[in-house]
């Protein structure tokens, strides 16, 4: 079986054949000296995870430039933002989730895809160590190896207990599709086991008091999806048993939905009050046993036992073990999250990007940044720089840190001589001299300014496009950088990218009711039925085909005039 190689022709291969395929004798000598130079072997890049971070980076890649292979347990992408619907039947399991195999192929994506679990990162040898999550492959364990040129970790979060005692044994959570899917069922589980005969009042209070532990948007979202299956659903079914149902938040925090504008905590609160819903804000769950949680207020110390027929514990998101692993063999061991540059590398690892909530953008060295680039500056080192070379320095800057920018925006710095002391006179701005010292003192407050990047599928989502775009322009970028100088390495030249920018574009709050709560850009706010018909048209649009758009839409449909499904299967 004689192959071609590209560019051979049929007289060359014949006389390869008849050397006995040992020594080559081309006939044409120009054709010979094309085949003997393969074509440049294609970088490998490895995908580990098919969450938002990892699809958004994949469905961006130009994938006829790399070998790309992908490596998750999960073998479709979640629309994770629909969970809570998934809880109660508003929406179903298979609605909001795409097959990763077909989305590659609407894209005519050529990608390799391993369903398996990545349980090592071996930087050193630059591969991957996974386990086959559907069975056995020859070796007879499943474990294999992928090595990679580039390496995008991708791999998420998971819950996070605060080693509090008993979670894990006896709390559902809410991350998974079959998180919600169990849910769904317990809902209707603790229904059916309160209508059972023989039962004290006490009793049936117990099984159906619905505890939602953690108050942020997740929390509050469940809780809003459960009362409005309890008083449109399933009060009609089991009207013997209304009275002795009520679901409780337990928040550590003085108010829910506290990463939201204050306006939006308060309407919530109201509206949950309305509705009945308890607020136990200012308690800490310390234990949780199979019938109660203890909580402990945390003004006065006191301890509360509080019996209970289901708890979901949305209390916050941590580490896996493979990250954590990982984390340790680059000494960033005590970190939640993987720390990577603003141009979302790991740090002090080569060919290794981390995206999404497994990789957070350390930027505290932003004062330590700005000295180096003074200190550069200032080549006679008169400690002094002139106003106009300062200010390319801030352009610099700001590229590398948007957060200075909006500092100075926020503080109504854009003209960085109000930065200094005491103002300068408009007569030669730019020659005017000034003092480094002086200017790093006004400039002091940007280091406490910085915000973290926010673990949302909205992040991930953007970074994955982001660093796809540039491993798109890597070629052209190596010849054209188009980013900041350089501070570390040489010190010498730009970086070949502009950092990543995170662009808030808003978020929502369902909050039950057909009602719900929305935090646009430019500090608008928006709330009750109006927003939850802008919540419908959104979360319609972001739906990642056509596919799941009209089941999704259709499943709202259905739950419009049918009501939700109360069968437990
Ligand atoms: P994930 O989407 O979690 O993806 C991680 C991927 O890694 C998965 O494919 C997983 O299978 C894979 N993986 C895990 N372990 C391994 C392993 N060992 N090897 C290989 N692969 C592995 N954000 C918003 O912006 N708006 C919202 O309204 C919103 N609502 C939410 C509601 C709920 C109920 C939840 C749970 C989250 C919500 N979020 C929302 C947050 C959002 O879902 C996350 O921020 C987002 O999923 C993070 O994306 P990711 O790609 O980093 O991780």
């Amino acid at each position: 079986d004689i192959r071609r190689p590209a560019g051979v022709s049929t007289a060359a291969l014949l006389l390869t054949a008849a050397s006995g395929g040992g020594i080559v004798a081309y006939a044409d000598s120009s054709r010979a000296e094309e085949a003997s130079e393969p074509p440049p072997r294609k970088k490998k890049v490895v995908v580990l995870g098919t969450g938002w971070a990892g699809t958004s980076f994949l469905k961006n890649l130009d994938s006829s430039r790399y070998e790309v292979k992908v490596i998750s347990p999960r073998n479709y992408f979640a629309f994770t933002p629909l969970l809570p619907s998934v809880t109660c039947g508003t929406v179903e399991a298979r609605s909001i989730v795409e097959p990763i195999r077909r989305m590659f192929d609407k894209k005519r994506k050529d990608v390799a895809y391993y369903e398996a679990e990545c349980f090592k990162i071996d930087p050193s040898k630059k591969a991957v160590h996974c386990r086959s999550a559907v069975g056995t492959n020859l070796d007879g364990n499943g474990d294999f190896m992928v090595d990679y040129d580039y390496l995008v970790v991708a791999l998420g979060a998971t819950v996070n207990t605060f080693n509090t005692p008993g979670v894990m044994e006896h709390c559902h959570f809410l991350k998974e599709v079959e998180d919600a899917q169990k849910i769904r069922k317990s809902v209707i589980d603790c229904f059916e086991r309160a209508s059972l005969p023989n039962l004290s009042e006490e009793e049936k209070r117990k099984i159906l008091h619905f505890v939602i532990i953690g108050g942020g948007p997740t929390g509050v979202e469940f809780a809003a999806e459960l009362h409005d299956f309890l008083v449109e659903d399933l009060v009609k079914l089991y009207p013997a048993i209304e009275e002795f149902v009520k679901i409780t938040i337990i928040q550590s925090g003085e108010h829910i939905l506290n990463t939201f504008d204050q306006r939006i905590a308060v309407f919530a609160e109201s509206k949950f009050q309305r509705d009945g819903i308890e607020l136990s804000t200012g308690f800490r769950v310390i234990k949780v046993s199979d019938d109660s949680i203890t909580v402990k207020c945390k003004s006065s110390g006191v301890e509360t036992l509080v019996p209970y027929g289901m708890a979901i514990w949305s209390a916050g998101i941590g580490t896996r073990p493979v990250i954590t692993e990982f984390m340790n063999q680059v000494g960033q061991g005590k970190r939640r999250a993987l720390a990577t540059n603003e141009w979302l590398r790991v740090r002090e690892c080569d060919s290794v990007y981390a995206i999404g909530d497994c990789s957070s953008i350390s930027q505290r060295k932003i004062m330590e940044d700005i000295s180096t680039v003074f200190k550069v500056a200032d080549k006679d080192n008169s400690g002094t720089l002139t106003l106009k070379e300062i200010n390319d320095i801030l352009e610099d800057i700001c590229i590398r840190y948007p957060q200075v920018e909006l500092y100075m925006k926020s503080m109504h710095m854009l003209d960085i001589s109000d930065l200094i002391k005491g103002g300068v006179g408009d007569a030669n701005k730019e020659s005017m001299v000034v003092d480094i010292e002086e200017f790093k003192k006004a400039l002091c407050h940007v280091d406490s300014q910085v915000k973290t990047v926010p673990a949302t599928a909205q992040v991930a989502a953007q970074q994955g496009y982001y660093l796809a775009d540039c491993f798109n322009k890597m070629d052209h970028c190596v010849e054209h950088p188009e980013g900041p100088l350089r501070l570390t390495g040489s010190g010498e030249g730009h970086h070949n990218f502009r950092p990543f920018r995170y662009k808030h574009l808003g978020q929502f709050a369902p909050l039950g009711g057909e009602q719900a709560a929305a935090e646009l850009p430019g500090d608008w706010v928006s709330m009750g039925h109006s927003t939850q018909w802008l919540w419908y048209s959104v979360y319609a649009s972001k739906q990642v085909s056509w596919r799941t758009r009209v089941l999704v839409v259709s499943d709202w449909t259905r739950r419009f005039i049918f009501g939700r499904d109360s069968s437990r299967i």
